[in-house]
């Protein structure tokens, strides 16, 4: 039976952390916009210098360029089994889009898994970051995009699972941790 899981949280919620966790014990993969947009950039092409304008200034990038993205990753046969969506959707147009695909392939989502994390730890662990976007002015703009056009996404999916900070926090910090220490889905 595949897994559909979306993680949803603010820029150093520690999506990409839960989402490997979650790829290692399920043999699911991850699917990370921000890393395919980086990809774009790196690769040097019009539209990779056109997507870095947007992640320098920690904008997101335009809802119809990652949705096409989103679109064909996911006709790889690598889905089948499942997929962590990473920092997708950032927009309701976004999670609209993402429906529309869904019901297309007759597989709706099995959970969204929201970071719940505070502004200060978010800026303290974006801070021991070395990302370009990372710079205290830029992340927290990024924080002040996430809280308009992203949380949103949280009225938009009722049935969201919110995972305890703690529980997300703990084992980053490395301050130990349970057996109890990732997100639960539902
Ligand atoms: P973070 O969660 O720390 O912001 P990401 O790697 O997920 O890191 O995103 C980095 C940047 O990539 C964002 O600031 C934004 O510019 C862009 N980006 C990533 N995902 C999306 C998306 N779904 N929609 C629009 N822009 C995106």
């Amino acid at each position: 039976m595949a897994l559909d899981l979306v993680l949803l949280g603010p820029p150093g919620s520690g999506k990409g952390t839960q989402a490997a966790g979650l790829t290692d014990k399920y043999r699911i993969p991850q699917i990370a916009t921000g890393d395919i947009l980086r990809a774009q950039v790196e690769a040097g092409t019009p539209q990779g210098q056109r997507v870095r304008s947007y992640l320098d200034r920690g904008e997101l990038v335009p809802d119809q360029l990652v949705v096409d993205i989103i679109r064909h990753r996911l006709s790889e046969p690598d889905t089948e089994a499942g997929f962590i969506l990473d920092g997708f959707p950032r927009t309701v147009t976004q999670a609209q889009a993402l429906d529309a695909m869904l019901a297309e392939l007759q597989r709706p989502l099995d959970a969204v898994l929201y970071l719940q994390v505070d502004r200060q730890s978010l800026l303290d662990r974006l801070g021991q970051r070395h990302r370009q976007d990372d710079r205290p002015e830029i992340a927290d703009h990024r924080i002040d995009v996430f809280l308009d056009q992203t949380a949103p996404l949280i009225g938009y999916y009722p049935e969201l699972v919110a995972a305890a900070i703690d529980d997300i926090i703990r084992p980053l910090v490395g301050a130990g941790g349970g057996p109890n220490t990732r997100p639960t889905a539902s």
